[in-house]
């Protein structure tokens, strides 16, 4: 775990934050472009074949509502779990069988332990090994954190901590909103006609992504392969990879139809052409950094140069441009 300072997330941090806003109890609400006003935490999208896009204060819920269940596709924070499943109730009573979860991120599963005692929490393999161990990993690395925020007179972040260190001391392992179905590629949800396929990723924005398809519906939720006009955020820390995130989404363009309704992990409901373009920025970032390169740049003089004007309006240019930047220079350096 890296430095935590939850006073000071940024948006790309708070949503690097894993196991912490997973596994608190009450997580600090992340400062992240999805504040709304009291009120206003929730927007619900109707989209194609019974799933609905449902925007918070997290990654976006997808949900899909069946002749007998519904399946949920992430579920941002702990502390708007009530809002969320009210969300859900004001269209369907029907039981909510099935959570899949994107990735790890705290902003896709922080709602998860809402969830686990009447849904199956289901996600990629690699989700059990950040959430499993983290009360042992707080309680070895926050102790010394809180000293260091008590010395500095920082009162949010040690309540943050000791809220997080007393959590850690009492959960049980089966209390840990972990996805207790996990595969390595692929899985398919049967509900009522519906079929929900569910699609590891080559690593990209984690070395966990999963895109669920709902097939009928002609609907995916890519999780955060996709964020709709908005610089992504490559956590390289967690296994991710700028030119992962072309194969990534290269493996979903070859197999939706070009009419798709894209449901993004960030940002507004989309299609095909807007998931074309997010490709495009991690492409041309490539090639900067390989023209770059190929005229002798150190990776420094690359990153105090690098500009991609054309994408100056995505959402987060200034907060995480550099940051994708540095992951295309170390993948064309060490995949070239
Ligand atoms: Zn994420």
């Amino acid at each position: 775990m890296r430095k935590l300072r939850p006073a000071l997330l940024t948006a790309p941090a708070a949503v690097a934050l894993v196991v912490l806003v997973a596994a608190t109890p009450n997580p600090t609400p992340t400062p992240d472009h999805h504040d709304r006003k009291p009120g206003e935490t929730f927007r619900l999208q109707p989209l194609s074949g019974g799933v609905y896009a449902l925007y918070g204060r997290g990654g976006n819920i997808g949900f899909f509502v069946g002749s007998d269940a519904v399946v949920m596709v992430d579920s941002e924070f702990k502390d708007i779990a009530p809002g969320i499943l009210a969300q859900i109730r004001s269209v369907t009573d029907k039981p909510i069988k099935y959570l899949v979860n994107t990735h790890h991120h705290g902003d896709h599963t922080g709602g998860n332990e809402a969830f686990q005692s009447f849904a199956v929490i289901i996600a990629h393999d690699t989700l059990r090994r950040p959430t499993l161990p983290s009360p042992q990993r707080i309680l070895a690395e926050y102790p010394k954190e809180l000293e260091e925020a008590k010395k500095a007179g920082n009162a949010e972040d040690v309540q943050f901590l000791e809220d997080a260190i007393a959590w850690a001391k009492k959960v049980k392992v089966e209390e840990i909103a972990a996805p207790v179905v996990t595969f390595d590629s692929e899985l398919r949800i049967h509900v009522g006609g519906e079929t929900i396929e569910v699609w590891h990723t080559p690593p990209a924005h984690t070395d966990g992504d999963s895109v669920i398809y709902f097939t009928k519906a002609n609907v995916i939720h890519m999780g955060d392969l996709y964020f709709h006009d908005w610089i992504p955020f490559i956590d390289v820390s967690s296994g991710g990879s700028a030119l992962g995130y072309l194969a990534a989404i290269d493996k979903v363009i070859a197999r939706v139809p070009p009419n798709v309704t894209v449901i993004p992990g960030h940002g507004e409901v989309s299609d095909l052409a807007g998931l074309k373009r997010a490709r495009q920025f991690v492409a041309d970032l490539l090639e900067a950094a390989r023209v770059a390169r190929a005229a002798g740049k150190t990776k420094e003089q690359f990153l105090a140069a690098v500009d991609l004007p054309q994408y100056q309006g995505f959402d987060g240019y200034k907060d995480r441009f550099k940051g994708c930047a540095s992951a295309a220079w170390d993948d064309i350096v060490t995949k070239p």
